[in-house]
């Protein structure tokens, strides 16, 4: 086995052989050398104050024939959730203009389905070729595709799929009954062979246990490459599915599990997903420091109110960070005063602002 030195250099500490008790010997790690392990092996690869924004649609809500416990759009619970049918392209159009002037270079779209038919494929391609034209990357999640899907999707420009594993391979089947984990590494594997990148995390506080997160952050870091993003979840309890009363999730392991992600898959995007806005500013901070650096900025861009955006934006600027692929943020002391006409990163936030935040 190759032995992992934190400090080697960056293409030595691209493992795919972790064991789930490495992992978990990570995950006991004391805090503080834990993020200072994963903030150390974020830096050799990131610049460690820039965080990729994604802005997600969803494209076709609920009736969704699968029965993962944890979702409001199965059509297995009554959570009362509006449905939708696939939307119109310029709603998607109208979306991802939103996205790009609020600072997002990612429009992800998704669609609840067990997999797309033969029909909706000519719809979601003729998605992904326009906004892609726009200058956005893409990533879309429709469920399982087969090998001829993810050619055709890949065809018309899509850059990432996003497929999670959502868990171990050990309590999977206690999570989802209508699709195995084989089937979820299959579609995986097409959107490899096609080309795409891939995204593909999971979800924390299922009640799992920790050998359930340390194994499935074994299973990500296995493939080869390692996915280029990876979501971490927390779960959102919604009220009418199974997962409505599960027991809290300490947030000192979400932050574990972000860092010791950031350490076996170093050159990924380690992204703080789902259940972002039941996280104080703290608690978002210390996920930035334990490497993540990706973010969704919420899909309700055109709405008048958006104050998630406009909470975002406001953390962002107390912290220094700056959106990924835009230019570096200036040191915390060379900052100009609030009332100079023009801040770091001011364009950022004002295009933000105009969102109706
Ligand atoms: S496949 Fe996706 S949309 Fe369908 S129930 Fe599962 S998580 Fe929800």
């Amino acid at each position: 086995m190759t032995q992992h030195t934190l400090h080697s250099a960056p293409v030595d500490a691209l493992r795919h052989d972790w064991t789930v008790d490495e992992v978990v010997a990570l995950l006991n790690l004391p805090m503080n050398d834990l993020l200072f392990k994963a903030a150390s092996l974020h830096r050799q690869y990131f610049d460690p104050n820039a965080v990729q924004i994604s802005t997600l649609l969803s494209i076709k809500t609920g009736s969704c024939p699968e029965d993962c416990k944890y979702c409001p759009q199965s059509a297995h619970y009554q959570t009362g959730l509006q449905k939708e049918k696939l939307i119109a392209i310029e709603k998607v159009i109208a979306q991802a203009e939103a996205a790009m002037a609020s600072g997002a270079t990612r429009f992800c779209m998704g669609a609840a389905w067990r997999s797309p038919t033969d029909r909706d494929m000519p719809l979601v391609v003729d998605m992904v070729s326009k906004v892609k034209a726009m200058g956005l990357e893409t990533c879309m999640t429709l469920g399982m595709l087969s090998d001829s899907q993810a050619e055709t999707l890949a065809e018309a420009g899509l850059d990432y799929y996003n497929h999670n594993l959502d868990t171990s391979p050990e309590f999977y089947g206690e999570i989802i009954s209508t699709r195995t984990y084989a089937d979820r590494l299959e579609t995986l594997q097409s959107v490899r062979n096609s080309g795409m990148k891939i995204c593909s995390g999971g979800i924390l506080g299922m009640g799992e246990q920790e050998s359930d997160r340390a194994s499935m952050l074994v299973e990500l870091a296995k493939l080869t490459p390692h996915p280029e993003s990876v979501p971490v979840n927390m779960l959102v309890k919604v009220a009418g599915t199974p997962m409505e009363q599960i027991e809290d999730l300490d947030p000192f392991d979400m932050i574990r599990a972000i860092a010791v992600a950031r350490i076996m898959m170093p050159s990924s995007h380690v992204r703080l997903s789902a259940g972002r806005e039941n996280m104080n500013d703290e608690m978002q901070a210390m996920a930035f420091f334990a490497g993540a650096n990706s973010i969704f900025y919420g899909e309700k861009l055109l709405t008048t109110n958006n104050p998630e955006a406009n909470t975002d934006r406001q953390l962002f600027q107390r912290l220094g960070i700056h959106p990924e692929g835009r230019d570096t943020v200036p040191p915390v002391s060379a900052w100009a005063p609030d009332n100079c006409p023009k801040r770091p990163h001011q364009d950022f936030y004002d295009a933000t602002s105009k969102l109706g935040a």
